[in-house]
């Protein structure tokens, strides 16, 4: 156990360091969205498009418009707290 971990399990509630763990973890992920804000496009794997049977046709990827590339959950939260904060100035 880390001693981060460990003062926060002895001073408050023990639920209070699974509260911590988790925003920790979802602090990290945010962090993780932010350097890294894309991920494989899940219909074509990150290609991009569709090669027909034959082999020499193909066609861009409806999903993903032929990027090949998608905007993950965490960068999208990120925008979205981004453009609270700029509203609020
Ligand atoms: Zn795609």
């Amino acid at each position: 156990m880390s001693p981060l971990l460990a003062a926060a399990s002895n001073t408050a509630h023990p639920s209070a360091a699974w509260l911590l763990l988790a925003a920790l973890g979802a602090g990290g992920y945010l962090l993780h969205c932010v350097i890294w804000p894309y991920r494989a496009c899940r219909k074509c794997d990150g290609a991009g498009r569709f090669r027909s049977p034959s082999g020499r046709a193909w066609r861009y990827c409806n999903r993903c418009a032929g990027k090949g590339a998608q905007l993950r959950t965490g960068r999208r939260i990120w925008t979205h707290l981004k453009s609270i904060d700029r509203n609020r100035r």
